[in-house]
Formats: C-alpha cells, structure tokens, sequence
C-alpha cells in the first residue's frame, strides 16, 4: 500500500526543513509498522515560488529518496496547486496537507487506518479555531453561512487536509472545470468517507499566503461555480420592485385624479433613481461575475503546467529506457489532460 502526500508550497522556505523532517519521519515510522510500503513519497509542489523553496525541494530530493519536486511554471494558485500535486502523485492513496504545519500531521496515521478500513475518502476537520486571528474566524464563519445559505454542500472546519483514495482521485480528474474549488467538489464525488479531528496549530514560520485578495477570490470562486442562487436572488428582487413600481404608479395616478394634492417633490424623484441605479449595477455586476466564470470555462486554459518533476522518474518506472524522454512525455501529457485554466489571483 503505496501513500504520497501532496504539499502545495508558495514561498515556504521558512517551514521546509522542518516540514520534510516531521513528515519523512511519519513515513519511516508508518513503514515500521508495516502500514505503508517502502515507495511511499512525499511530493512538494513548488507553486510558482519567488524565494528559494524550489532550491530547498531539490536539496532535500537528494538527501531522501521519499522526496520528490513537482515544479509549476508559475503561481497558479492553492487550488490547483493541489490539484497539479494530486494529479501527478503517485500511489494507492494521497494525502494532501499545507507546508506550514498548522495541520496536525500524526493525524494522517488515523486517516490511513481509516481508508484501510474502507473509506475512500478521509477529511481532517478542526476541533476548534482558536489559532485563527479573529478575523479568519470571524471570515470563515461567514463564508460557512453563505456557502450554506447557497446550497453548496461543504464539510465545516475542513480545510485542504484530506486523504483520498486511488479511484477518488481519478474520479477528481474528471473535473476539467477551470474555477476550480477543491472543498465543493469532492463531497460530489461520493464515495465512503470518514472524518479525523484535530486541533490546528499556529503556522510554524513564515506569514500566510492567503492575503484578504486571494480569500475573497476563493469564496466568489466557491460560491459561483457551486450555486446559481445569487442569480435567482437578482430575479425575486427585480421582481419585488417592479411590483412596488407598479403599486406606486396606482397610486401616484389615484393621488393625480381623485386630489389636488400632486406635489412634485425632490425625493420622491431621487432617491428611487439613486435606488434603482443601485440594484441595477450590483445585479450587473452578480451576472458579470458568473459571466466571467463561463468566459474562462469555455477558454478551457490548462490550469497548470508542470515545469519539473525532481528527481526525474526512473527508467524502470517506465516502458522507454530514456529517463529524460520520459520526464518529457509526462510534461506532455500534464499538458493535454489537464485542459483549463482559473483565473489570475
Ligand atoms: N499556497 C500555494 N499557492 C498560493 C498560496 C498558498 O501553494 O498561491 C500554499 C501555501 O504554501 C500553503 C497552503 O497553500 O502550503 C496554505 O496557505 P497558507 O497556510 O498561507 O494559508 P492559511 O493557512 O493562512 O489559510
Ligand atoms: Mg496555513
């Protein structure tokens, strides 16, 4: 029973080492156990990084031979990151967990004696958010109601931290959507699932690479590529005014005939102009949102392209002899499998 687990890194040189460390020690101590084979990997997909996490994924490859690269071109985002880690991963189940430790790692003991035991896919859910500042907590509750009120099925607490069997994972790669939203997608997959808690801890070093820009572009994400409702809210709202326009018309109609009491007034004049003008544009702006969701989907980009895979897959891995010819048909066929692309974060 082969594992890989999948670590997205953006400019993680901080937390690496000590990383690599905690979780190649997770492996030799699950191979001992005999849970694991031996050709368990780690694999750390180095997403676009600016600092010097790539050159640190290479040195530590060197060093153990659990440890492999997967070098994106460019900053593709967490999402498809993962996705990029997930699809290239080898092995009978994949873990996909963050580079900064603030997941707990001897959680993932539980979770492959949970997909022994026949779940197919295993979430790692938070017991409390207390790490969090006040305003990931305050964000993430809201993100929960609204995803809720949208009618998207998400796990709560659930971050990234899964582990997801063989035919999960092949069945996450038929998603070719490009507006790519991990936590929304896999409760679609079905599957037997089972949860593991753990308490999250603070990041070990480094400053979040999530900025409020990137938060906000992955809830919009997760809301319109999951939901039409926003859509169907602009709907009962143009209705409702037009109804009270209609109302209002009746009446300022009965006031000109049956009175003398017709007053133009400044107000009445307005303020419904400033009203309307103000519905119409958030409703544009509501439409142009899922507008540009399917823009991007029918350009179908590739979401990534992996630049490397370090250290290059070995020849007996592979029917052709040629361990270079190898690495470049698998570039070539990240390329042609994975046909979309998300938009710029
Ligand atoms: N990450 C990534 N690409 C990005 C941003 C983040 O691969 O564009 C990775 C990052 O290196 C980390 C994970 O995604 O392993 C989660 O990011 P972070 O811990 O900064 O987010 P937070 O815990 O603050 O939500
Ligand atoms: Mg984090």
């Amino acid at each position: 029973m082969e594992i890989g687990i999948v670590v997205p890194c953006f400019n993680e040189e901080e937390v690496l080492t000590e990383t690599s460390k905690r979780l190649a020690n997770l492996i030799d101590e699950l191979v001992k156990d005999k849970q694991i084979s031996e050709t368990s990997k780690i694999w750390f997909v180095d997403d676009g990084s600016k600092d010097k996490t790539w050159n640190i994924i290479e040195g530590l490859a060197l060093k153990n031979h659990h440890i492999k690269g997967i070098k994106l071109s460019r900053n593709r985002g967490h999402q498809n990151a993962l996705l990029a880690g997930l699809s290239t991963a080898e092995g009978d189940a994949l873990i996909s967990i963050d580079a900064d430790l603030q997941d707990d790692i001897q959680c993932i003991k539980e979770m492959v004696s949970e997909w022994k035991n026949g779940a197919d896919i295993v979430y790692g859910v938070r017991k409390k958010r207390e790490t969090d500042t006040a305003f990931k907590r305050i964000t993430a509750l809201g993100f929960y109601k609204i995803m809720g009120v949208m009618g998207v099925d998400v796990v709560h607490n659930h971050a990234d931290f899964r582990l997801m069997s063989r035919s999960a994972i092949e069945s996450l790669k038929e998603f070719k959507e490009v507006n790519l939203f991990l936590r929304g997608i896999i409760p679609l997959l079905g599957f037997k699932t089972a949860n593991v808690y753990y308490d999250r801890h603070e990041r070990f070093a480094g400053d979040s690479k999530y900025p409020l820009k990137k938060m906000i572009t992955f809830a919009l994400n997760g809301i319109t590529s999951f939901s039409v409702v926003p859509l169907r809210i602009i709907t009962v709202l143009g209705f409702f005014v037009f109804a009270l326009s209609a109302l209002m018309s009746i009446w300022v109609i009965g006031v000109k005939i049956f009175s003398d009491e017709a007053i133009p007034g400044w107000a009445s004049t307005v303020l419904p102009t400033y009203f309307i003008g103000g519905i119409q544009i958030l409703c544009i702006g509501v439409i142009g949102e899922y507008l540009g969701r399917i823009y991007n989907e029918t350009k179908a980009r590739p979401r990534y392209f992996i630049g490397q895979v370090f250290p290059e897959r070995r020849s007996n891995d592979q029917p052709s002899t040629d361990s270079a010819e190898n690495n470049k048909t698998l570039q070539h066929l990240d390329r042609r499998n994975h046909s979309s692309e998300i938009r710029d974060q």
